[in-house]
């Protein structure tokens, strides 16, 4: 077939896939069937909740509408891979922490996966990507990140579920969903290396990860005040290649094809005590 015409197919596919990425996205929630592997992707933050933010030359970037625009070209890669797609958010709105793992509850979605963008308090020569399954936060840096993440969560504490039998089933569901969470970790920062700092897959407590039923991961796919991981996701094309990087590690997840060895950071001052306090659930 003539490189023209395969160009032209090509280009038709991405059009196709995007037209339907629309009707998704248009679609509600309650309207996805679950014939496909599910995938809810959380854009981080949204509406008043900006996230970190980065000033310079009178510009000014948010974590919320860069984790946007990595979700958007995310969700397109797993939809052309025949997967269905949710977002939490598909616009720059405040969104509560519990919502977000209510709505992948309610679908039953088979991960998810919270895209967020890091920040430090001082200029940083060398960004790179990190990836978070939970637990508690033992690691300080990793607390202190959780911490950050989490201060939205005051506004909804009222929403929080109480009661001795939702613990205990709560609890279980967190267990068996700790190795594919690990899992899924591996295979995303394994593919997201590939062109970013490898920061490792380390352990936290986010309180989005928290509230979900199915393997869940929080990328930080980045810093904001960094130039070079900034640009990244500001630049299209690589911002596209971020994704299909994500997309085909979800894929080698979905397949069980992900790498059997996989070091976790703070894995030594893992343990799991199974004392949730209520409020975190
Ligand atoms: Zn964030």
């Amino acid at each position: 077939m003539p490189s023209e015409l395969i160009q032209l197919k090509t280009r038709f596919f991405r059009y196709e896939c995007a037209v339907l990425a629309m009707i998704l996205f248009a679609l509600p929630a309650h309207a996805v069937t679950k014939k496909k592997f599910l995938v809810v992707i959380d854009p981080g933050h949204g509406g008043v909740d900006t996230g970190a933010v980065f000033q310079e030359k009178g510009k000014t970037y948010t974590e919320k509408e860069m984790t946007l625009q990595i979700a958007r070209d995310l969700a397109r890669e797993l939809i052309i891979k025949g997967h269905n797609v949710i977002l939490t958010r598909n616009e720059d709105r405040s969104v509560l922490l519990s919502d977000r793992t209510a709505l992948a509850n309610r679908l039953k979605a088979d991960v998810f996966l919270s895209i967020h963008l890091n920040s430090s308090g001082e200029k940083i020569r060398h960004g790179g990507v990190e990836t978070f399954i939970l637990n508690r936060a033992t690691d300080e840096s990793s607390k202190r990140l959780a911490d950050l993440e989490n201060a939205v969560l005051k506004e909804s504490s009222a929403k929080q579920e109480s009661g001795d039998v939702s613990l205990i089933m709560k609890d279980m569901i967190l267990d068996a969903n700790l190795e594919p969470s690990r899992k899924l970790a591996c295979a995303v920062q394994g593919k997201m290396k590939a062109a970013m700092l490898d920061r490792g897959i380390k352990q936290a407590l986010f309180y989005v990860l928290l509230g979900t039923d199915m393997p869940s991961i929080l990328i930080e796919a980045g810093f904001v005040n960094n130039s070079a991981d900034r640009e990244r996701v500001l630049t299209t094309k690589s911002r596209i290649r971020m994704a299909v990087q994500i997309a085909t590690a979800v894929d080698d997840y979905r397949m069980k094809k992900t790498p059997t060895h996989c070091k976790i950071e703070n894995e030594n001052e893992f343990k799991r005590t199974g004392e949730m306090k209520r409020k975190q659930i």
